[in-house]
């Protein structure tokens, strides 16, 4: 048997919501039992138990998760038993992860009331034989209480049950559920990104918006910025596995200066952020792999990008940013989409992405890069133009490598540049 050299904590749950009982479990095992990350799993819902009045969607309870765990580097989230027909057993998803990840250890957190009914669990005993199980007291069961019940199922299935030290908080989902139907205040009892999540969504009842606690204007930006942040570090965070380390300090170099252009543009930092940080997540998989995750995930590819493959990691990163990482926004996918190629008529958002990656601080091959760096906060338009032409001029010396919409991109600008007949030093 290969040697178990990590320890992994699981907070299995429903998680409808998330709220602060689940942090404080999750972070006390991590402390007490010197866990390298407890994994937050929510449990999938069957597909005629989605929508049901007054819960949350899967989807939903994922991303309050997300938002509810952030900031918080040891803390991921697990999607084991998020899976088509929403139906999965302990034991099993626990015996998976256990053929996985052989080398790792699973410490699986529950509180008292779970454990109460820890015999009525299909399989108790193989899921002894795969975790070890943390108990944490709830609903003001007392320590003599929980002691006995742990003895009995040790004796009952063999397992190895630990106790785990935490104040009894009488918090939980359904009550909180309650709380938000009847209007009373749930702040404090979920992490504030959470609470906004609930607000706009308009989940358990609650109206959209209402702004139940009166947060004043400039707060409800803060608490928005929060969790955009927080968005953004999870985020970097996967991203991070999937980068060399070159790649990864381009990448950085990336955001900020996009984000720098956003201010001067006019245009969300958030989306700026978002798809500056994402634009080369597919650019480290091989080009084989590359075009076989396009054929399997339907992503087209013309003759051309399957000649030249390196172009792939454009259309393939808007799709990972959708599928792995969670963007929806539109307008952030196409600028990923659009960064290498350029295309004729970019919104603000796709020329920023455009030059940011032409212009940040670690390039230093291109040609001209002081007048176009400072072209960049002055005239997005030209900038363009004056990118292009310079990377035409490049690509002229192989003309069967040339994109055609690198090709129309440059005949657009060209077009808007001589007829504002705009002058530039050269
Ligand atoms: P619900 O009210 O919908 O049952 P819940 O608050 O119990 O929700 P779950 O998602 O069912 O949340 O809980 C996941 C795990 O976390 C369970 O093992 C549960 O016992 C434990 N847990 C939740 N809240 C607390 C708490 N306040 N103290 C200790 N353990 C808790
Ligand atoms: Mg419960």
């Amino acid at each position: 048997m290969e040697k178990k050299t990590r320890k992994i904590g699981i907070m299995g749950g429903t998680f409808d919501p998330i709220h602060i009982g689940h942090l404080i479990l999750g972070e006390g095992a991590y402390k007490q039992f010197g866990l390298s990350e407890v994994w937050f799993m929510p449990a999938g819902n069957p597909p005629h138990k989605q929508n049901r009045a007054g819960r949350a969607t899967d989807e939903q309870r994922v991303e309050m998760i997300r938002r509810a765990i952030a900031g918080n580097p040891h803390f991921a989230l697990c999607l084991e038993e998020m899976n088509a027909d929403g139906f999965t057993y302990s034991y099993r998803t626990l015996e998976a992860l256990n053929l996985r990840y052989p080398d790792t250890e699973f410490y699986f957190i529950l509180g008292a009331d779970s454990l109460f009914d820890f015999h009525k669990w299909r399989e108790p005993d193989r899921i002894c034989r795969a975790c070890k199980i943390v108990v944490a007291t709830r609903n003001q069961v007392s320590s003599e209480k929980l002691d006995e019940v742990i003895a009995q199922n040790e004796e009952r299935f063999h397992g190895e049950f630990l106790k785990l030290d935490t104040p009894n908080l009488d918090i939980s989902s359904g009550n909180i559920r309650e709380r938000i139907r009847e209007g009373q205040t749930i702040r404090y009892y979920l992490p504030d990104p959470v609470i906004s999540y609930i607000f706009e969504h308009g989940i358990y009842g609650c109206a959209p918006e209402s702004g139940q606690f009166d947060r004043p204007e400039e707060q409800r930006q803060e608490d928005a910025a929060v969790a955009g942040t927080q968005k953004l570090w999870s985020i970097d965070k996967k991203l991070r596995k999937e980068l060399d380390e070159n790649r990864y300090h381009h990448t950085l170099g990336v955001m900020f200066t996009a984000a720098s252009m956003a201010m001067v543009w006019d245009v969300p930092l958030a989306q700026a952020q978002t798809a500056g940080l994402l634009h080369d997540c597919a650019k480290c998989i091989p080009n084989e792999k590359k075009i076989s995750m396009c054929r399997k995930h339907h992503v087209p590819l013309t003759a051309f990008e399957t000649a030249h493959p390196f172009l792939i990691h454009a259309k393939l990163g808007a799709y990972l940013a959708k599928k792995k990482y969670g963007i929806e926004d539109k307008e952030v996918l196409n600028a990923i989409t659009w960064h290498t190629t350029g295309k004729p008529d970019m919104t603000k958002l796709e020329m920023i992405i455009y030059i940011a990656d032409y212009i940040e601080p670690q390039r230093d091959k291109a040609p001209r890069l002081d007048v176009i760096r400072r072209l960049a906060f002055e005239d997005l338009e030209e900038c363009m133009y004056q990118i292009l032409k310079d990377s035409m001029s490049y690509l002229s010396a192989n003309p069967e490598d040339l994109d055609r919409t690198t090709e129309t991109a440059y005949q657009y600008y060209k077009k808007l540049h001589d007829s504002r007949k705009s002058e530039v030093k050269e």
